[in-house]
This record gives structure tokens, C-alpha cells and sequence, in this order.
């Protein structure tokens, strides 16, 4: 192992660029599981689980109900996993990675954790939303709303899984409830400027040496790990790196140039940073 981490670290230093692309098993390995019916989620929204059956975090998320809960709910929900997250040490091994080398990231996750942890927001492309932000309900407009003060508010307001119908936030252009910007919801308005820094970003490192770090994507994830992949097959320096447990998926056509670290995203990102 200590040998393939030391030629890992190798191709990283010898890199132009980073790209990293991050899904669901990063966020558990920091002790936020969308889809777990953990103690975590029975502890923090029992009182859903007994009115709706929600049976995690995901559950609460894409159910209609009314807003009044449902804006408790997020609340609640994002004030403790985004609001008052800490950084992890899974994180921090991800900054100590980077380091200063040029790097974008394009992430499902929608927790808001790379700004946190310091990653610059114009670095990051959340393709399914930021928690942080909120928008229309309706999409009459694209404009994205910071939502950090509006949490706040919410989610000391809170009472009994409810909040008052007037805290709700509603849209400065037509009066509509706002929403989060989450990919849950029908009305998803897409970051198309993220989108087009990223394409910028592949454009500006086309034919160098892009370091791919790909952390907890499912094998058949089609909207990170697929065109992650095809990245690699393109760029003939590429180097692609996945990180995951129990799932670690290569395609024959890029193996020569291909990492895959199974395990505890946690203890493989600590390893990674201690050797850079
Ligand atoms: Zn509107």
C-alpha cells in the first residue's frame, strides 16, 4: 500500500492540475449519511419518523408535506450538518493534499463542506445544489439566495417540527416560498456558471498532467465517475486516482494510468496527506 500511496503522491506533485470529484461515501465518512436510518437520524428526527415514516435524512427531503414542516425540517437539518459543521479530518487531509496546486472540484454533495473547509466557491461545482443557498420555488428566476441567516432564523424558531407560515422566505421577484437550492426538488435550477468554471477549468489543462481524485463515487454513478473516467481515457497524462470502499471500479481502457484505494475514505486520505 505504502508504495502505491508514495507513486500516488508522485503523480500529484508532478501534476498541473487537480480535478476532484466527490460524492455520497466522502460525506459519510464525515458523519453525514443521506440514507441511513442511523441512531444519528432516529436521535435528531424521531419526531418525522413517527409523523411521516421518513426513514432518513433523503426521506425528509423529497417528501411533500407542509412547508411550514418541511422548512423546519431543513432547518434543522441543514443548521447541523452545514450551519455548525466542524471540519474533519478527512477534509483538512484534502486541503493538506491540494495544497496550493490549481484544483477544481465537482461534487453531488450539496452539505457546502469544500467552502467550509476553505475551498474557494468558485472552484466548485455543486451539480445538485448547495444547502447554503436557497432559490424560487417556482424558478421564475435563476439568481441563487445565500440561505445561512435564513437557517439560523429557522431553526431557533422551530417549534414542535414547525415554523411560522410568515419566516418562510419568499421570492423577492413574484412572492413565492423559497426553496433550497437541492437537487430534490422539481423546480432544481441548475449552477450553468459553475458548469461553465469547470469547463474552463478542462479546457485550460487539455493535453497537461490532470491529476484525477475521484472520493466515495459509486461504480455506476453516471454524472461524476463516468465522464471522470472518459477525462482520463482523453487526456493521454492524465493520472486517476479513485478512493472508495468496497467499490472500486476501472475501466480496462485506463487501468495503465489508474490508483484504486480501497477502504476507509478517512484513513486513505490521512495516508495520502502524510505522504505530500
Ligand atoms: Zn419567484
Amino acid at each position: 500500500m505504502q508504495k502505491r500511496i508514495n507513486e500516488i503522491i508522485q503523480k500529484l506533485k508532478d501534476a498541473d492540475a487537480i480535478l476532484v470529484g466527490a460524492s455520497n461515501g466522502l460525506s459519510i465518512s464525515e458523519g453525514y449519511h443521506l440514507f441511513a436510518n442511523n441512531e444519528a437520524f432516529q436521535k435528531m428526527f424521531g419526531d418525522f419518523q413517527r409523523k411521516y415514516g421518513f426513514r432518513n435524512l433523503l426521506d425528509g427531503m423529497y417528501a411533500r408535506y407542509p412547508e411550514e414542516e418541511k422548512w423546519a425540517y431543513m432547518a434543522r437539518m441543514i443548521k447541523h450538518y452545514t450551519n455548525d459543521y466542524q471540519v474533519t479530518p478527512a477534509m483538512q487531509a484534502l486541503v493538506k493534499l491540494i495544497g496550493t496546486r490549481p484544483y477544481f472540484i465537482v461534487t453531488s454533495n450539496g452539505e457546502g463542506h469544500f467552502e467550509a473547509a476553505g475551498f474557494a466557491a468558485e472552484n466548485i461545482y455543486e451539480i445538485e445544489g448547495n444547502m447554503l443557498t436557497m432559490q424560487c420555488s417556482k424558478a421564475c428566476h435563476t439568481k441563487l439566495y445565500p440561505a445561512h441567516d435564513v437557517i439560523e432564523k429557522l431553526a431557533a424558531a422551530e417549534e414542535d417540527g414547525k415554523v411560522a407560515k410568515n419566516l418562510i422566505p419568499k421570492c423577492p421577484v413574484c412572492g413565492a416560498s423559497m426553496c433550497i437550492h437541492s437537487a430534490v426538488e422539481p423546480c432544481f435550477i441548475p449552477d450553468d456558471d459553475a458548469n461553465e468554471r469547470l469547463q474552463a477549468f478542462l479546457k485550460e489543462y487539455t493535453g497537461k498532467k490532470i491529476f484525477i481524485l475521484e472520493l466515495g463515487i459509486g461504480m455506476r454513478n453516471q454524472m461524476i465517475k463516468a465522464p471522470l473516467m472518459k477525462l482520463a481515457d482523453r487526456e493521454e497524462n492524465a493520472t486517476y486516482v479513485t478512493v472508495n470502499k468496497g467499490e472500486i471500479y476501472i475501466t480496462d481502457n485506463i487501468k495503465e494510468k489508474s490508483y484504486g484505494l480501497d477502504g476507509d475514505m478517512t484513513e486513505i486520505l490521512l495516508s495520502l496527506a502524510d505522504a505530500v
